[in-house]
């Protein structure tokens, strides 16, 4: 059977399109008009799904479209090719469980999403492919370590696709259930029905990709998904503890093709940023935390996001249980006694870039400006007065400076605070601010 000419099927969807935008899918770029003769116009589609929607809601459509193209007074007729293993053809109910599915956390909102320099860029990302799935960045790859807020945005972009159409299949799953998936289906010579599950989709989110290293088998099965569904500009949204390139035995062509959207890092929040979070979680759990106490828990746990809230958590059960406010006593308690280590290096980084208007990263980085290095210095003085840190592990801070750089560094600035009592009073201000932000 001849397919009908490219100017039929044109004046076709160009007539559905218009008159009928609610009712076109991506994927009617993939049906075939197969032949129009005896006043039936036969449409093919890809697979069974496609087949049962187009039965469900286009006929009309369609023969209308058919008979504004041709004139004439035309009836429209579905039709799929035969395969056992899809199973719309089969008669039977797609065999798709959906308990394999992460749940949504309702609070994993872009809402409820703090923004810091150390999140902006995937945040900013987030809400643009939220806007525009399959458009603004794809693949859109997030990374980050453990609790700095990953999962929140991609469950905030899944929030808010849903919200927006409630008909997108927008497939969350973690990695470890995609390879499982992938290797039962293999043992029970079921292929084509996984193929089928992750093919047909409008979206695909996967947190947690480094899992995919030093599977060979899964990593080509997800290459072949990954490149189905980009083709048909369907996103494809990752997460991964590390960048594409860190991930252990990831095969070059997986790596280059997480690259070719946008990586984006979530870094470790600064202070300031953990702070605003704390509010935002105090607020939406209804829990009355005055400003010292938030810096207090901020200040104290600098890593991870989770164990802010955790902190937080402990605090208001202790509250409850004692029948008294969140004061800063009880928040230490609660807290606990501090580790051997009292200040943290993040802390004193944080507090000396604030004071000299300079950013982190500049603290961190290679630069040899003035208004960078004396900075600098002070932090490396503070470190070595604050913490019980080694040279050589205050050197890791500062982009793996060794440790001869951490001694000079902080042996200027003594020399100086012994010379110049204003630069001293800067030095013990910094001292008092660092040690209250950390107690
Ligand atoms: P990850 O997936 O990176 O391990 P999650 O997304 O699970 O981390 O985040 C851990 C917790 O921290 C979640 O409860 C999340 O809501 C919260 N969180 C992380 N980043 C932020 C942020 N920027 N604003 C508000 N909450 C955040
Ligand atoms: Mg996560």
């Amino acid at each position: 059977m001849a397919n009908c000419s490219p100017t039929f099927r044109d004046d076709v969807f160009g007539h559905i399109g218009l008159n009928h935008p609610d009712l076109v899918r991506a994927w009617f770029n993939d049906l075939t008009l197969a032949d129009l003769s005896a006043g039936v116009l036969s449409v093919r589609a890809s697979n069974g799904a496609q087949l049962k929607y187009l039965h469900e809601h286009c006929q009309p459509a369609f023969a209308e479209a058919a008979q504004a193209a041709t004139g004439r007074l035309v009836s429209v007729a579905f039709e799929a090719d035969e395969n056992p293993d899809d199973p719309y053809l089969d008669g039977q109910p797609l065999a798709v469980s959906t308990s394999d599915e992460l749940q949504l956390r309702c609070e994993n909102t872009f809402e409820n999403f703090v923004t810091g320099p150390c999140n902006r860029l995937a945040h900013a990302a987030a809400t643009a492919v939220s806007v525009a799935p399959g458009e603004a960045y794809n693949p859109f790859f997030i990374h980050g370590g453990v609790g700095l807020g990953k999962s929140h945005l991609l469950q905030a972009i899944c929030h808010h696709i849903r919200g927006e159409n409630k008909q997108a299949k927008f497939l969350y799953i973690s990695c470890e259930t995609f390879i499982n998936h992938f290797i039962e289906s293999v043992e029970r010579g079921a292929i084509h029905q996984f193929r089928y599950r992750y093919r047909h989709v409008d979206g695909l989110v996967i947190d947690d990709v480094q899992f995919l290293a030093e599977r060979e088998r899964s990593q080509e099965e997800f290459f072949h998904t990954f490149n189905a569904l980009h083709q048909s500009q369907r996103q494809i949204i990752l997460t991964a503890d590390c960048s594409p390139s860190e991930i252990p035995s990831l095969e070059e062509r997986l790596v280059s093709r997480f690259n070719s959207g946008l990586v984006a890092l979530v870094d470790r929040p600064c202070l300031e940023t953990r702070m605003a979070i704390l509010r935002k979680k105090a607020k939406l759990r209804c829990v009355e935390v005055p400003e010292d106490v938030i810096r207090l828990i901020a200040g104290r746990l600098d890593t991870n996001i989770r164990d802010l809230e955790g902190a937080l958590l402990k605090l208001d059960a202790l509250s409850h249980a004692q029948g008294s406010p969140v004061t800063l006593e009880l928040a230490r308690s609660s807290l606990g006694p501090l580790p051997g280590r009292s200040v943290s290096i993040p802390i004193i980084l944080d507090i000396v870039a604030k004071r000299f208007n300079v950013k982190v990263t500049e603290l961190r980085g290679k630069k040899r400006f003035k208004a960078v290095t004396y900075p600098r210095h002070i932090c490396m003085y503070l470190a070595r007065q604050l913490t019980d840190q080694s040279l050589e592990q205050i050197g890791g801070y500062f982009g793996g400076r060794d440790h001869t750089t951490v001694l000079h560094g902080s042996r200027t600035i003594a020399k100086q605070a012994k010379a110049d009592p204003d630069m001293q009073r800067i030095l013990d201000q910094l001292h008092t601010e660092v040690q209250h932000a950390a107690f």
